[in-house]
């Protein structure tokens, strides 16, 4: 059957599919660190689960409204508020089937043949596939480690056009794990506001910040960015309920009524039972996201120290989210068994044969002197990944 253009360019997800390779590896019996997936490796805390287990014992299991049960939205509010001081109605909050969906349904109802979308490089794989999918196009602005992987104002400038429609944002950032302070951003929104972007703010990993840093998002910067902006966000993260799949966006009214739209002729409602559990997330007890966010930290420090010391790694100091970012880039021209390392995927591939670690290559995210490594695993699977690593490169000649 001949599939639609559409799909005919619609590439696999990268993180995912290195994901179930890595597993599918593990499942044959061969020993495998995984170190592909961006995925919290603690259970989701015991105080959530009880309230899924209540709703489907009270059979709250049927459709629900369209974007979210109003006592969910009501619970997205009192996060806001509590954590940034930011003030939402319920109109201007959906909820959809985890933030990846949220973030399509935003590109479906707000892109088209013209528009273009800027997005800060490295970046998260769905961003440019979600938008050429709508029909957009994505505008990549490339941002040095030198710089911190920061947006360089007059770079941004000179890429506007009069089609240009929005600018996303991802801070703390996968796969860099940049974020921006107060002024940083204040300067990047006054440039969209001056120019009348939108702006997607996907802060997935605001609870996931070290070195005592702390999360400004760029809705709080005033009235006027926050009528321009669209906050994303979920549970996946920072409450690790990533198969739980609950997202959602907040902002303008009219955009939130076209995803409810849009979502009411594709999924209908997020799950029945996770809305219950994401409302225990959000209003109960935020210690257990604190707890994460400090083992996150502590695994941080030793693999950026342990990646830096090996020879010829140049690993960024990540400020936020699971994710070390190493420059391999000293690495190409070198061989193994006769193949010579060209570019990240190479490099990939030569770990996964040699050290039987599993990364993401750089090039999935736009940058292809890089590979991801996640470190939301267990700090002796972190010891035994980097070990393996360490000693594999000693092969390359
Ligand atoms: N944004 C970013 C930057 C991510 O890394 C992820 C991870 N999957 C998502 C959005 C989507 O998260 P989810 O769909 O699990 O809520
Ligand atoms: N966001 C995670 C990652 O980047 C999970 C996989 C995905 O949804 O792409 O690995």
């Amino acid at each position: 059957m001949k599939l639609s253009a559409r799909a005919d360019k619609l590439r696999p997800s990268a993180t995912l599919a290195i994901t179930a390779k890595a597993k599918a590896l593990k499942a044959e019996g061969i020993d495998i660190v995984g170190f592909g997936a961006g995925e919290p490796d603690f259970d989701t805390p015991e105080n959530i689960k009880e309230e899924a287990v209540r709703a489907i014992k009270e059979g709250f299991t049927k459709y629900t409204a369209v974007g979210g049960i109003d006592e969910l939205k009501n619970a997205i509010i009192h996060r806001l508020k509590e954590d940034y001081g930011l003030k939402y109605e319920k109109s201007e909050i959906t909820v959809s089937c985890g933030a990846k969906h949220t973030l399509y349904n935003l590109s479906q109802v707000l892109f088209e043949e013209e528009d273009e979308v800027i997005i800060p490089s490295p970046y998260w794989v769905s961003y440019p596939e979600q938008i050429t999918l709508a029909g957009g196009t994505p505008i990549i602005i490339e941002t040095e480690e030198e710089n911190g992987f920061k947006i360089d104002l007059d770079k941004l400038k000179k890429l506007l056009t009069p089609k240009t429609k929005a600018l996303i944002l991802n801070y703390p950032s996968n796969p860099t794990g940049a974020t921006y302070g107060e002024d940083e951003l204040r300067e990047i929104a006054n440039v969209a506001m001056n120019s009348g972007l939108l702006i997607i703010s996907d802060e997935i990993y605001d609870k996931i910040l070290y070195d005592g840093l702390t999360h400004t998002p760029v809705a709080t910067l005033g009235e006027d960015v926050k009528k321009s902006t669209i906050l994303v966000n979920g549970v996946s993260k920072s409450y690790s309920m990533t198969g739980w799949r609950i997202g959602f966006a907040a902002g303008d009214k009219g955009i939130i009524g076209a995803m409810n739209n849009l979502q009411g002729q594709s999924t209908s409602n997020p799950v029945s039972i996770s809305q219950k559990a994401a409302i225990e997330a959000f209003q109960g007890p935020q210690d257990e996201v604190k707890r994460m966010s400090k083992e996150f930290e502590r695994r941080k420090n030793y693999i950026v120290k342990r990646l830096n010391e090996i020879p010829d790694f140049r690993c960024f100091n990540p400020q936020g989210a699971f994710y070390a970012f190493p420059n391999i880039s000293k690495f190409f021209g070198r061989k193994y068994n006769g193949k010579e390392i060209r570019n990240s995927l190479d490099f990939t591939e030569f770990l996964l044969e040699e050290a039987k670690v599993a990364v993401v290559p750089g090039a999935e995210f736009g940058s292809d002197n890089h590979i991801r490594i996640s470190y939301a695993t267990s700090m002796e699977e972190i010891k035994k990944g980097v070990d393996r690593i360490e000693k594999a490169v000693e092969k390359l000649k």
